[in-house]
């Protein structure tokens, strides 16, 4: 163990930054929006927001505001908490019908009373930009092209742009949901990395991280995975996006990050990674939590409705890799 080891006297990672890719993405996709408006194509997002949940809100609006952002156009439909199956089947079979929506999007959580896997298995695939559809998971298991979960994509982009080496890479994957770690997995496998998945019956979880060239992290846990579990030079994309509130908690995940535990004592909360922040000194390369992942997950949503738009049309794309 490191214990007593002051972590800020040594060399920090280079940052894997979200924000700055996302910019970059944007100034892309905005172009090709631009083109396919010469050819009389505006691609179209159409999100369903079901209720009054805050957070879901909060997310939704983001979405849309990048839609307009880059010139596409969006709808949101807002269906009363009370929406039953049937409602919302009948609201995608209406979306995919409609030949100006390109791409649809149900903001997650639905109520309990809705059957999320009905509906969600209802969005016609050419149109699943959240690439959760079976029929997509397939493509992506078969390596055929086709709409690929934002954030495990997400979290390839800031591996492909930041030139990280995934070829012949040891690649750890923690946690083995449906949206992130699995199709992360095959992400990073048809790259050609040597991949192992982990998940909350792995044994030896630190030993097998520490031989790790590539760690990406989602398990919904704060700060779970020590610093000194990480290879000298690996790089570690961290998808977990956990809320502290626990002052004690926080004293002990930002015990050397003095800016950041002013912030919680201003704030009362924190956003904190599924990794320690003391990876920041000994990782080779990381992504912050917040402004790693996460803008991410919103960029290639924009992302895959524009391909979406141009795919259910045939036409070919201006940017690298899309
Ligand atoms: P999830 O569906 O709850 O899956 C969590 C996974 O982690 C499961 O496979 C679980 O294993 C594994 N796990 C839980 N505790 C573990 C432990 N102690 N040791 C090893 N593995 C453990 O979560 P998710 O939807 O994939 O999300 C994961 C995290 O990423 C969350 O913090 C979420 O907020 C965040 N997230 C962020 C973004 C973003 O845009 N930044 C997007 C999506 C998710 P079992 O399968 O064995 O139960």
């Amino acid at each position: 163990m490191f214990r007593g080891v002051c972590y800020s006297l040594l060399m920090s990672a280079q940052i894997l930054d979200g924000l700055k890719i996302r910019d970059e993405i944007f100034a892309e996709l905005k172009l090709e929006v631009e083109r396919l408006a010469a050819q009389g194509i505006r691609p179209g997002l159409a999100a369903v927001l079901v209720g009054e949940n805050p957070a879901s809100q909060i997310y939704v609006k983001s979405k849309i505001a990048a839609c307009e952002q880059l010139g596409m156009t969006s709808w949101m439909h807002t269906p009363l908490a009370s929406a039953t199956t049937e409602y919302m089947l009948q609201l995608v079979d209406d979306l995919n019908r409609d030949d100006n929506v390109d791409g649809i999007l149900i903001q997650l959580p639905l109520p309990a009373q809705v059957d999320s896997k009905r509906v969600l298995e209802a969005v016609d695939p050419a149109k699943d930009v959240d690439g959760f559809h079976p029929t997509n998971m397939g493509k992506l298991v078969t390596n055929r092209p086709g709409l690929v979960a934002c954030t495990p994509a997400g979290c390839m982009e800031l591996l492909r742009r930041y030139r990280v080496p995934v070829e012949g890479a040891n690649a750890v994957v923690l946690g083995r949901s449906d949206i992130v770690g699995k199709p992360m997995a095959l992400l990073l496998l048809h790259a050609n990395a040597t991949v192992t998945i982990c998940h909350s019956k792995s044994r030896d979880l630190p030993e097998i991280i520490k031989r790790a060239d590539i760690l990406v992290a989602a398990i919904g846990r704060a700060g779970f995975v020590h610093a000194d579990w990480i290879r000298s030079g690996a790089a570690v994309i961290d998808v977990g996006t956990n809320k502290v509130t626990d002052p004690a908690e926080a004293e002990r995940l930002l015990r050397d990050f003095p800016e950041r535990r002013e912030k919680f004592r201003v704030k009362g909360s924190v956003l904190v990674g599924d990794v320690h922040p003391d990876a920041l000194y000994t990782a080779g390369a990381l992504s912050p939590v917040p402004g790693g992942v996460g803008p991410m997950t919103i960029t290639m949503l924009m992302s895959n409705t524009v391909k979406a738009a141009r795919l259910r049309r045939g036409k070919s794309s201006l940017v690298a890799g899309n």
